[in-house]
């Protein structure tokens, strides 16, 4: 037993609202609900189908469909809604915030979460954003599970201007859900995340939609051989249709700027094939193998060929 499986000594919350109660929700309340880190939980959907499950499951003390009713008094509310949401979701609750609450997200990008709520943000709030660099793909109430942030980073990305206390708070709940923490601006945070997040998702729908495209070779071919590299890419082009239009639409400079870096490589990588120069193709080869090597080095990943399938199956 380790101590992610123990509750803490004292709740880090009085009371503590979810709203989106899909997957990245879930496992925060899976989380804090075992590890006692939230005297009260309330979790909120806009979706009665989801409440319902979610009570069903057991995961919080309360669940309503009525965001005004589910913020009032908390001290701390998490957003776990796609992030084009956030522009809809701001005018409805925050006027109803506790004055000193602390309001955050799990947002996979980070600046325009400021830029969403600056019509409607108050002084007396602690707007302090984080992201969860975990998740799998899958989606709704049922696909969260207490251990999905062991060991993952979360990025905290205040303000300058936060209030410490504040930041240390959040900071002590995603440490104790068992995440790494790291702090770092918005703007920075989706720079980085654009090329190890945001690209590689981009690439996978490419691909996968090409391969569904070709003429020449059939549905049943590619689906057959898929082990050849393709499956792993079909995981990842699994993901949440909307979270992901929501992500590029959001990260729009960041992503742009990484692909424009992306396609000069990849010419570069057509040049060599065409040229037949196997020492420039082999000398790459060999540079990424070894940022395989760190990242599992850095328990971020097993060295199991299964591309992270054994760690969505552990949960069961
Ligand atoms: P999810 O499983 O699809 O869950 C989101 C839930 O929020 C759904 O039940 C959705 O209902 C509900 N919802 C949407 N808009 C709402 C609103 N205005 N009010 C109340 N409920 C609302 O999504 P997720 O994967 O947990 O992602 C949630 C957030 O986490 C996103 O911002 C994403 O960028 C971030 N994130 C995701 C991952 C990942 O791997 N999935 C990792 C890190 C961070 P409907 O389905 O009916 O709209």
């Amino acid at each position: 037993m380790d101590r992610f499986d123990t509750r803490v000594a004292t709740p880090l919350f009085e009371r503590m609202t979810v709203i989106g109660i899909g997957l990245i929700g879930s496992s925060i309340l899976h989380a804090v609900r075992k590890r006692g880190l939230a005297k009260y939980i309330v979790a909120s959907d806009h979706s009665e189908d989801v409440c319902k499950r979610a009570r069903e499951i057991g995961f919080a003390d309360e669940v309503t469909s009525n965001v005004i009713a589910a913020v009032k008094n908390s001290d701390l509310v998490i957003l776990c809604i796609p992030v084009g949401e956030y522009g809809n979701i701001g005018p409805q609750i925050i006027p109803h915030l506790r004055s000193g609450a602390v309001l955050s997200d799990v947002g996979s990008v980070k600046g325009c979460i400021f830029t969403a709520l600056a019509p409607v943000m108050r002084s007396d709030i602690h707007l302090i954003p984080a992201h969860p660099v975990a998740g799998t793909e899958h989606s709704g109430p049922d696909a969260g599970f207490a251990t999905l942030f062991v060991n993952r980073w979360c990025i905290l990305t205040p303000q300058e201007s936060a209030d410490p206390e504040a930041v240390s708070k959040l900071n002590s709940l995603w440490q104790e859900m068992g995440a790494n923490t790291e702090t770092m601006s918005a703007e920075h945070h989706d720079l980085v995340l654009a090329i190890t997040s945001h690209v590689p998702h981009l690439i996978a729908y490419n691909i996968v939609g090409t391969a569904a495209d070709l003429e020449e070779v059939t549905r049943s071919e590619v689906i057959k051989f898929s082990a050849g590299g393709f499956r792993d890419f079909t995981r990842i082009a699994a993901s949440d249709p909307t979270m992901w239009r929501d992500v590029f639409l959001n990260n729009k400079t960041a992503v742009l700027e990484m692909l424009g870096r992306f396609t000069e490589d990849l010419t570069a990588l057509q040049r060599m094939i065409r040229r037949g120069d196997g020492d420039g193709l082999f000398a790459l080869f060999t540079r990424t193998r070894a940022i395989r090597r760190s990242i599992i080095e850095l328990g971020q990943e097993t060295a199991a060929p299964d591309f992270g399938r054994q760690r969505a199956a552990e949960k069961e």
